[in-house]
Order: structure tokens, then C-alpha cells, then sequence
């Protein structure tokens, strides 16, 4: 029988890819690159690298392939740092990888969206081991079984590469992709300031994260790294508040995963309404100062 090994890069990703595990069947053990994750998991064991950040991706990737070597799966939560990461391994590895699978039909056929969301495709996955990167929205979350114990990991990081230093830009605001909630914006918000103020005004109410279209990045409106969306990031947030979106198909395709989709826009007709469990037909100069004012009290 194959065994799963799911690798972490923050701790809540180990009880967020735990229903996924699950879902597979196999038995697995949690890799915990930074942080102490939850250790009731169901998991045989929690390795525990206790990394301040996360190298470089060809540096960590060598490092994961060799605590990977006796695993016929290799999972974790689909960001664009796990599929940097992840698709480095499966080379290391001679491996097959599957992307964003939102389904398990077996342990080899997963299924996983492809042209922006329109189609779900099937796919088989030839050898082993398996590399796999997942939305936890299609998979329920896992209950809390008992707890295993953890343990030390050496990881040695070689890499060809040295980050001299970071600088937060999202301030003190949730990340996009792990935000509970998200309050995005489109074009119609004219300029950074008036984006600020509207989208991240209602944003910082809620305690929630910020994005965009990328009609608002490419208009100079909002920062590259809010845009969502096929090009974007993919979030799942549990409420969406959508301002000033139309509500393309390639702008849905990151969204799709949100558990309640609220849509703000002055046009009945909008694409957005479709797929929107509440609609607001209104001016949003006027309702998301209105909102936030009521969220605050
Ligand atoms: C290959 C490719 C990849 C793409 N990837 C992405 C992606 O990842 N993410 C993404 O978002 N887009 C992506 N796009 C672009 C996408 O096709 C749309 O152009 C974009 O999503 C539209 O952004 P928008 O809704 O902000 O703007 P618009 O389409 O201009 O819509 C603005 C909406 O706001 C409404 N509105 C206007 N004024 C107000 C007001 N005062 N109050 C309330 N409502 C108002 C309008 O009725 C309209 O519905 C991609 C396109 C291509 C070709």
C-alpha cells in the first residue's frame, strides 16, 4: 500500500490538506517546513523542519525530495510558491504531478479544472510516486482523529540561489489565498487611492484580505499580487464580496471555490449576478462605504 507524505508551508496548511488525505485513503505523514501544525490530524507522524522561512524553491525542493523518497504520493495546498516548489520535486523524483485536484477518484485518478474553470478534466497518473497540488475546498474538512506523535527533521537547503531580505507589502492585512474573507474590486475604482479607501476600507472592517481584477492591476489601480483570478491568485474564502466586477470567466475561475459570493455592481445584467449568492444592483460609491459603516458601528 502507498503512504502520502503532505508537506506544509505553514502549519494550518497540515489541517487544511488533512480532508484530501482522507479523501485518498492512504496512510500519510505531515512534513512541517515552518511552524508546528495541529497534531490530531490523523496523521502516522508529524516531521517538524522548523525553518524560519522558506528557501529558495530549488533549495527546499531538493530538500523535501529526499524526506520524500519512500512515498508513493506527495501533496500540498496549490499556491504558486507549492507548484514552484512541487513541480521541482516531481523532477527530482522521475514523478507524475497533478495540479489544482479538487476531486480523488483513486489514488492514481484525480480530477482538477482546466480553460479557466469551464472544463473538469479527468486525469490518470501513470507512475509512481505521485506529486499532487490541491484545492481544499472540494475536499470536506477532516475530522479530528488522534493525535500522532512528531519529530525532529533535519532538512540541509542547498540552493543556487540567497533572498538577502523581504518586505511585507500586504501590511497587516490576512493573505489572500488563506483569508476567511476576501473584498475585492474592479476597474470602476478608479485610482490606488479610491481602491484603498473603498475596497481596503470595508477589507480592514472585516478583518479580511484584499483583491482585484485584472483589469484594476493592469490600469494601475490595485498591486499585481491582488490580482485574482485564471492569471491570479486562486481563493476560497468564506464570504467574497465582489465591487465593480463583471464577473469574466477568467476572473470567476479563481473565486469559484468562495462559499458565498456577495456582488456589488450598478448593472443588473452583470455575468457576476449568475454565479453571485447575494446581489447588490447599486452604485458601489455608494453601498461599500454604507457596508463598512455598518460593519464598524
Ligand atoms: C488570458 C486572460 C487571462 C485573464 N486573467 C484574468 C484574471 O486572472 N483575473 C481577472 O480578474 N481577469 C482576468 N482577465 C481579464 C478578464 O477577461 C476581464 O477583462 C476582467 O476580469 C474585467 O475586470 P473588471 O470586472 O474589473 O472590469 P469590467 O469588465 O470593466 O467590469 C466592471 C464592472 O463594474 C461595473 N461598474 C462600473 N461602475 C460601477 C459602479 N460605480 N458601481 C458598481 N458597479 C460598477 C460594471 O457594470 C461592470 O460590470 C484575463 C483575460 C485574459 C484574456
Amino acid at each position: 500500500m502507498g503512504r502520502l507524505l503532505l508537506v506544509a508551508f505553514e502549519p494550518h496548511e497540515a489541517a487544511a490538506c488533512a480532508g484530501f488525505a482522507h479523501a485518498l485513503g492512504l496512510p500519510f505523514d505531515v512534513l512541517a517546513l515552518s511552524g508546528e501544525p495541529d497534531a490530531d490530524l490523523g496523521a502516522g507522524k508529524t516531521m517538524i523542519a522548523n525553518l524560519s522561512e522558506i528557501p529558495p524553491a530549488d533549495g527546499i525542493a531538493k530538500a523535501i525530495a529526499e524526506v520524500a523518497r519512500d512515498y508513493s504520493h506527495i501533496a500540498a495546498i496549490s499556491s504558486m510558491q507549492s507548484k514552484d516548489v512541487l513541480a521541482r520535486v516531481a523532477g527530482l523524483l522521475d514523478a507524475a504531478m497533478v495540479t489544482d485536484a479538487t476531486a480523488v477518484q483513486s489514488p492514481t485518478i484525480f480530477q482538477r479544472p482546466m480553460v479557466a474553470g469551464s472544463i473538469i478534466a479527468t486525469v490518470e497518473t501513470l507512475c509512481e510516486p505521485v506529486v499532487l497540488t490541491i484545492r481544499p475546498a472540494g475536499f470536506l474538512t477532516a475530522q479530528r482523529r488522534g493525535v500522532s506523535p512528531s519529530e525532529p527533521v533535519q532538512v540541509t537547503v542547498d540552493s543556487k540561489a540567497k533572498r538577502l531580505g523581504a518586505t511585507n507589502r500586504g501590511g497587516a492585512r490576512p493573505d489572500l489565498t488563506q483569508a476567511r474573507i476576501v473584498v475585492s474590486g474592479g476597474r470602476p475604482l478608479r485610482d490606488a487611492a479610491t481602491f484603498e479607501k473603498v475596497i481596503g476600507g470595508l477589507a480592514d472592517a472585516l478583518s479580511g484580505a484584499v483583491g482585484a481584477t485584472r483589469a484594476a492591476v493592469d490600469s494601475g489601480i490595485a498591486p499585481n499580487e491582488l490580482q485574482v483570478g485564471q492569471t491570479g491568485k486562486i481563493v476560497a474564502p468564506e464570504l467574497y464580496i465582489a465591487a465593480g466586477i463583471s464577473g469574466s470567466t477568467q476572473h470567476m475561475a479563481g473565486i469559484k471555490d468562495s462559499k458565498i459570493i456577495v456582488a456589488i455592481n450598478k448593472d443588473p445584467d452583470a455575468p457576476i449576478f449568475e454565479a453571485a449568492d447575494f446581489g447588490l444592483v447599486m452604485d458601489l460609491f455608494d453601498a461599500v462605504p454604507e457596508l463598512e459603516r455598518k460593519v464598524r458601528g
